[in-house]
């Protein structure tokens, strides 16, 4: 086996300058990610800019045993494209494959490189009067080839399902560098194993994502958004119930925002504010959409007026116009924000199913507060897939060294009470590292078995982004 040092020298003969990164000032940007977090350095960063070069890249990893570390706009929540500590792995940054293949408005789908920053992807669809309906807080960094690799979710899953829903075909590098062409825009295909949705959600554990055809929507040219104060889940789940069957199935979002995150909204961004004359304890945005003659308009003012015959909304606004729109959804913006600016904290994302939700947030708070009663919690996210993001902040005066292991004890509470609920602990962003340990927990020994075996079949070697999901070999 060749010392790891000449393959980077092998890779800038081949990539280029601009296609290999390795002084240490070079390498900072692409070892941390949006939450702050940091492990170690990488060998380097190999940026190709094309699959040909993906291809060479990874074939070189596979000829000199070094592990590689597919990584997209790092924006994951749970530490999957970050390099490990012992500063041996190979970083392969697809941040350069960024062209838009193909767009075909009567197929509706495109074809784009796995290095597209979704926001791009949103707007080149546009462009041709179509819709690629992934919406999420971190589309204008977050790449294609990311979202298929952790089977992303978002604001408008419960219309248009996630990314496993959204992708018809892909080109895959796969770990001993072969490439795997799937990229098939066929709305119906049922020729055997179903090997692109393996590859959603891997999490760039089975291969590199270098190109995806996606499945579009005609891009919707009214929509109303509403913000709406209630007084408990219960009515939040009442109302989701009448919104569904209200509103033609047109309904595109419903997120449930608690009084905590109105705050932290607006403490993140001052010029924000409360467009309700008194706080609620709970919140929904909801938004419909649609093309074509349809009164929005009326339908939501129907629900609305419903919703406060049967005393589930105490208060609400709904916006005028496109601007009025986005303020309110400033509010579901910031309040990430705000949270992040709190420091540490606890981040879950879990799922129960929706009739669920109340008494799972309940019974959660209650086990919460009986170990850590001056903490608070932030329990917000998409009703209608019946994902929550139950976050702990700790109390503000607890030592920093404290705050980790205090933590996560709470997270066993969550993740135990959530086990009586049939629920799991990943909706949307993965397992990564941070979910691991809890995830291998409730895995059963046949799970395991047919987990490794896939991981085997397509990696015998262990050597694509090792120790994500599963444990290193
Ligand atoms: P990265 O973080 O770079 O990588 C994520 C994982 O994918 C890693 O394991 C990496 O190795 C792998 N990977 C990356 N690119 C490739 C590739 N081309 N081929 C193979 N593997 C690859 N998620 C949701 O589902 N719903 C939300 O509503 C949501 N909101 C968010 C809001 C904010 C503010 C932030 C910061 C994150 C949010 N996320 C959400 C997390 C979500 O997982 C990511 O935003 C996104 O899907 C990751 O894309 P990325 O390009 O940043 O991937």
């Amino acid at each position: 086996m060749r010392h790891p040092s000449d393959l980077v020298d092998t890779l800038q003969r081949q990539l280029g300058e601009r296609g290999v990164l390795r002084a240490p000032a070079d390498l900072a940007r692409y070892t941390s990610d949006w939450a702050d977090n940091r492990l170690g350095m990488p060998l380097a960063v190999a940026r190709p800019a094309s699959t040909a070069e993906v291809a060479e890249v990874v074939r070189l990893c596979h000829e000199h045993g070094v592990c590689m570390v597919p990584q997209g706009g790092h924006t994951g929540l749970v530490a999957g494209a970050l390099p490990d500590a012992d500063g041996g792995e190979l970083v392969i940054s697809l941040e350069r494959l960024n062209r838009i293949r193909e767009i075909d408005p009567i197929n509706f789908t495109m074809t784009v490189d796995a290095g597209c920053v979704l926001d791009s992807v949103k707007q080149a669809a546009a462009e041709h009067d179509c819709d690629f309906p992934l919406s999420l807080g971190a589309q204008g960094s977050c790449q294609i080839g990311g979202n298929i690799a952790t089977n992303a979710g978002g604001l408008n899953v419960l219309r248009h399902g996630m990314m496993r829903q959204l992708v018809l075909g892909l080109e895959v590098v796969l770990p001993d560098g072969r490439v795997w062409n799937g990229l098939h825009a066929l709305h119906k295909d049922n020729r055997g194993y179903a090997l692109a949705q393996l590859l959603l959600g891997s999490e760039g554990t089975l291969g590199i994502v270098t190109a995806a055809v996606l499945k579009l929507s005609p891009l919707p040219d009214q929509s109303r958004t509403a913000l709406l104060g209630l007084p408990s889940v219960e009515a939040v789940v009442a109302l989701y119930g009448l919104a569904r069957r209200g509103c033609s199935d047109l309904l595109t979002a419903f997120e449930l925002i608690p009084r905590p995150c109105i705050e932290l909204a607006m403490e993140a961004t001052p010029s924000l504010r409360d467009p309700l004359e008194a706080p609620h304890p709970w919140y929904v945005l909801m938004e419909v959409a649609a093309c074509g003659p349809v009164d929005l308009g009326e339908m939501v003012e129907q629900l609305l007026a419903q919703g406060m015959e049967h005393d589930l909304i105490l208060d609400g606004v709904l916006a005028g116009s496109e601007a009025q729109s986005r303020q309110l959804w400033q509010f579901r913006e910031s309040m990430l924000e705000g949270q992040r600016r709190r420091g540490e904290h606890l981040r879950t994302d879990i799922s129960v199913p929706i009739s669920a939700i109340p008494a799972f947030v309940e019974a959660a708070s209650r086990a919460v507060m009986a170990a850590s009663p001056r903490c608070e919690i932030i329990a917000f996210g998409h009703v209608g897939d019946g994902n929550l993001h139950f976050n702990i902040l700790p109390p503000a005066d607890m030592a920093e060294a404290d705050k980790r292991p205090h933590l996560h004890e709470l997270e066993e509470r969550v993740f135990t009470v959530l086990d009586d609920f049939g629920g799991s602990l990943s909706a949307e962003h993965g397992i990564g590292r941070t979910k691991q340990a809890a995830y291998l927990a409730r895995l059963s020994p046949l799970e395991r078995e047919l987990a490794e075996g896939i991981k085997a079949l397509f990696d015998p070697r262990g050597l694509m982004n090792p120790g994500r999901i599963l444990p290193p070999r």
